[in-house]
């Protein structure tokens, strides 16, 4: 079937039939983790998001190549009492190498993204390791006129850059705007306008991560790192850039500026923004304590939390949502999610389960097309999701012994689960609810079965009772339906 593939263009503000700039040949540009402390549910949902785009994208037959950077320096959020930057803080006051901090969080989250089945990027670059080529990107920047050096420092003319193209057409704001709104943060006295970003900034004292440059010692502006590296890796344009929607201003905004101003034109054709996360109605942040990390959820050791939560149910509430709408964290959901992909998994383990008969007794709508359908509309992966419950009633109906499929249905309802569910939605079917994986479990009751079906051919009871009344003591429930013999942990 002919695919195309509607993506939501946040430049355009449309959804447009995507198509890459070079036949065959995708680049894609996601902005990674800060590493200076564990990953939250914050982190989870671009990592999803954007993992199904790239799997979706391969499916159809792109060679992608995925980067999505990490912030290891220079990202000015610093802390609010010391102004340190929040890496070199935990350094200090963990008395560890900085690199060490990164390396910690990083290896934590390279863990927590596994255990949600997130593909690794095809290159993961950190912005520590690009400092000469963001050297450059500011020379050049200096170069056009739309930078100034300030005692050490260089900063974003905002104000020159407006006048000769548009500072603001991505989030759709304006420069007035701006003007009125903009806080006073550290350096303003340095800057022309406090509007102005840095490119480079010099480091104080008490700042242990800085480079040598043209200007100072110091360290690269946040914004810059995106531009630098996007460009080093996947060319001056580039296919998609993808973030959540608390990055598209200012850091979206300023990537913009900053390739205008260095290169010309802008880089990016596709801008996709996955929409945030609120925990029971409430944005997550410091004031509310909601702050959960992903092993929390694992977990269930944060006090907002009534259980743990494995990484496939995150994973799974996370997918009934389209990536551009809201997503509320509760418990409620999350237990609902729960029961919903139990359902799903025990659908799946039933197909595996079923006979071909000779003839069907039902249709078999064309599950495979709908769902085909709901990936190109903007990745509408709970369309998907409720196509597959709708395949999950015949497969239960064909259980039960009330409908029969022939082999051709079968395996067109196979191809269907193992493409969207596994493939696509990157759903683990062979574990349990925590995530263990379950397939040499799986592979020793099923043998189990297996004895206990010879025992009954052979008309030994004794033997097949026994197996039946020793698993039901471990807790299996061992079912004797028309199609065979069906298991399940109570
Ligand atoms: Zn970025």
């Amino acid at each position: 079937m002919e695919h195309n593939l509607f993506l939501y263009n946040s430049l355009k503000r449309t959804k447009q039939l995507f198509k890459p700039l070079h036949e065959g040949h995708v680049g894609m540009y996601v902005c990674g983790p800060t590493v200076y402390g564990d990953a939250h549910l914050g982190h989870a949902r671009p990592a999803i998001t954007f993992d199904i785009l790239f799997r979706y994208l391969q499916h159809l037959g792109y060679k992608v190549r995925y980067v999505r950077n990490i912030t290891d320096v220079g990202h000015l959020e610093h802390d609010a009492d010391s102004g340190e930057d929040k890496i070199a803080k935990k350094a200090r006051l963990e008395q560890l190498e900085p690199m060490e901090v990164v390396q910690l969080y990083l290896n934590r989250y390279h863990h927590d993204m596994e255990a949600l089945n997130v593909l690794p990027p095809s290159i993961e670059p950190h912005a520590s390791g690009h400092i000469i080529e963001q050297i450059e990107y500011v020379k050049k920047i200096l170069e056009a006129g739309y930078a100034y050096e300030s005692q050490g420092s260089v900063y974003f003319d905002v104000e020159k850059y407006n006048r000769d193209h548009r500072y603001g057409i991505l989030s759709g704001r304006n420069i007035e705007d701006l003007q009125n709104t903009t806080r006073a943060l550290d350096g303003q006295e340095e800057k022309r306008n406090p509007m102005d970003f840095a490119l480079w900034k010099k480091a104080s004292p008490e700042h242990i991560m800085h480079w040598p440059s043209p200007w100072s010692e110091g360290f690269p502006g946040w914004h810059l790192e995106c531009s630098t590296m996007g460009e080093k890796y996947l060319g001056e344009k580039f296919d998609i850039h993808g973030g959540g929607l608390d990055l598209m201003f200012p850091h979206h905004e300023c990537e913009i500026a900053q390739s205008v101003a260095a290169q010309g034109h802008e880089a990016v054709n596709y801008w996709i923004h996955n929409n945030m996360i609120t925990i029971e109605g409430k944005k997550m942040g410091k004031s509310y304590n909601n702050f959960i990390t992903l092993e929390q959820f694992f977990e269930g050791s944060h006090p907002l939390l009534t259980q743990a939560y494995s990484p496939m149910v995150i994973r799974f509430f996370i997918l009934q949502a389209q990536y551009r709408s809201t997503v509320d964290f509760s418990n409620d959901a999350l237990q609902a999610a729960e029961k919903a992909l139990q359902k799903m998994l025990d659908i799946y383990r039933r197909l595996q389960n079923l006979l071909p008969a000779e003839k069907s007794t039902v249709e078999v709508p064309d599950f495979m097309t709908q769902a085909y359908e709901a990936m190109d509309d903007d990745l509408n992966t709970p369309i998907v999701i409720a196509t597959l419950f709708e395949a999950g009633k015949i497969i239960n109906s064909a259980t039960d012994g009330n409908a029969k499929l022939n082999a051709e249905d079968l395996s067109r309802l196979r191809l269907l689960f193992d493409t969207m569910l596994v493939d696509l939605l990157g759903i683990k079917t062979g574990t349990d609810e925590a995530g263990a994986d379950m397939r040499p479990f799986e592979g020793a009751v099923d043998l189990l079965m297996d004895i206990r079906k010879n025992a009954k051919e052979q008309k030994d009871w004794a033997t097949s009772d026994l197996i039946r009344d020793k698993l039901a003591a471990l807790g299996f429930n061992v079912k004797d339906t028309k199609q065979g013999v069906e298991w399940s942990l109570k």
